[in-house]
């Protein structure tokens, strides 16, 4: 599921054939998708979350959590699989999350709300990511 290094698009115009529109837009363009639209906002399947453009692993499934913000949220993550970035776009200050493999945007994370004993929470759009079930 992870695509090999040999075949990680280089360019705008290889990522724009290789993903939805949809998808696109919002792991390329930074978009963010409507609240409570996405496909994982109350999934509580278990298995493995990756990146949707690149399939790297990025959040266990035993790491998400109950936020009712609209958007999957996650208090952990595979360690370094994420990016942090300073975001002072929209007039806030918040800090954008990227997949460390192809940089593409997953969210913004939080920290300091208290929802888990971790106090952290990756907001992260359902379009950014794709849960791998595991075997049953
Ligand atoms: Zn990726």
């Amino acid at each position: 599921m992870t695509l090999p290094d040999s075949e990680l698009p280089r360019t705008e115009d290889e990522w724009r054939v290789r993903l939805s529109p949809a998808e696109f837009r919002v792991l390329r363009e930074h978009g963010t998708e409507p609240a409570w639209t996405g496909e994982y906002v109350d999934t509580k399947t278990p298995g493995m979350y990756r990146c949707r453009a690149c399939g790297a692993e990025l959040y266990p499934s035993d790491t998400k959590f109950d936020s009712h913000c609209g958007w999957p949220s996650f208090d952990d993550a595979i360690p370094g699989a994420i990016k942090e970035i300073e975001d002072n776009s929209l007039g806030m200050s918040r800090t954008e999350i990227r997949c460390a493999r192809c940089d593409s945007h997953l969210g913004h994370v939080f920290r300091g709300e208290g929802f888990t004993p971790k106090d952290t929470r990756h907001c992260v759009n359902s379009l950014s990511i794709r849960l791998d079930p595991n075997d049953v």
